[in-house]
C-alpha cells in the first residue's frame, strides 16, 4: 500500500512538471472509491497551480477548486508527455498542455475527488481528523505528541496507525519507529515518559525522511516508470523480518497481530 513517504515521492516526480499546465480533458475508467462529483470534462481549460499533500491525498490546485487524488491500496501516478492508450487498470487520465496524468489502480480503492477548496466538501470530511504532518516544519511538536499520548489507553502502535495524532506512520514505518526508539509496540500509548516520547517523535520523523530520501533518489526511473507502480521500502530493519536474529542484539525477532495488521519488535530492544 503507498504510505506517506510513496505518495510525498509521487508529489516531487511532477509537481513541478505539471505546474502551469492547462488542462485538456479528462478520461474516466472504471468507478473509483469515490466519484469524482462533478462534470468530468467541466475542468477543461483551468490551469494546474500547484501540487500539495495532506496525510496521503495529493492536492492538485486549480483555478477554481481542488482535485484530489488517493492511491488507495495499489494505485500508482505516472505523468508523462505521451502515454500509451489506457489499459484495463487506468481509470483517470488528466491530460494537460504539459502531458497526462494517469491514476493506474488494479484494486480501485484510490480516487479522484472534486471540492471547491481543501476546506469544502467533500474534501473537508476526507481530509477531517488527519494528524499533523510528520515532516512539514514546526508542526509536529515533540511535547504536543507527548500529551497527546498521555490521553490515549491504546497500545502505541494502534494510536500511531490511526493517524489522528500523526499521519502517515504506516504499518511498516510503525514498527521501525518503535523499534528505532526501543519501545515495545504493545505498551500502552498513556504510559509513554515524555522521554520515550521524545524518542519515539525523533525515530517517527527519521524514518520517513528516509524513506523519502531513499525514494528521492530513485525519482528519475520512478517518473520515467511506465505503469510500474514505482513503490519502495526502506531497509526494514525489523519489517518482515520475523525469526531473522535483530540487526542490534542478535535476538530473533518476533511478529504480533495487533488489530489485525502484523508488528514486528525486538524483544529485547
Ligand atoms: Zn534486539
Amino acid at each position: 500500500m503507498p504510505e506517506l513517504p510513496e505518495v510525498e515521492v509521487t508529489r516531487r516526480s511532477f509537481a513541478d512538471r505539471v505546474r502551469g499546465a492547462r488542462v485538456l480533458g479528462v478520461r474516466l475508467g472504471k468507478p473509483l472509491r469515490w466519484p469524482l462529483g462533478r462534470d468530468a470534462q467541466g475542468l477543461t481549460g483551468r490551469t494546474v497551480h500547484d501540487v500539495r499533500r495532506r496525510g496521503k491525498y495529493l492536492l492538485l490546485h486549480l483555478d477554481d477548486g481542488v482535485l484530489l487524488l488517493h492511491l488507495g491500496m495499489s494505485g500508482s501516478l505516472n505523468f508523462q508527455r505521451e502515454l500509451p492508450p489506457p489499459g484495463p487498470h487506468d481509470h483517470f487520465d488528466l491530460l494537460t498542455t504539459q502531458g497526462t496524468l494517469r491514476l493506474h489502480d488494479p484494486r480501485r480503492f484510490g480516487a479522484a475527488v472534486w471540492a471547491p477548496a481543501p476546506d469544502q466538501q467533500p474534501a473537508l470530511r476526507l481530509l477531517a481528523g488527519l494528524g499533523v504532518e510528520p515532516l512539514e516544519e514546526g508542526q509536529f511538536d515533540a511535547g504536543e505528541f507527548h500529551r497527546q499520548l498521555k490521553a490515549r489507553r491504546a497500545p502505541i502502535k494502534q494510536v500511531l496507525l490511526a493517524g489522528d495524532v500523526v499521519v502517515g506512520v504506516g504499518n511498516i514505518y510503525a514498527s521501525e519507529a518503535l523499534f528505532l526508539a526501543g519501545i515495545r509496540p504493545t505498551v500502552r500509548a498513556s504510559r509513554l515518559s515524555r522521554l520515550r516520547a521524545d524518542r519515539l517523535h525523533a525515530a517517527i520523523r527519521e524514518v520517513l525522511a528516509r524513506a523519502v530520501e531513499r525514494g528521492g533518489s530513485t525519482l528519475r526511473d520512478f517518473s520515467s516508470a511506465t505503469g510500474e507502480s514505482g513503490h519502495f521500502q526502506l531497509e526494514a530493519a525489523v519489517y518482515g523480518r520475523a525469526g531473522q536474529p535483530c540487526v542490534r542484539c542478535a535476538t530473533p525477532l518476533k511478529q504480533i497481530r495487533q488489530g489485525q495488521r502484523s508488528t514486528f519488535f525486538c524483544p529485547v530492544c
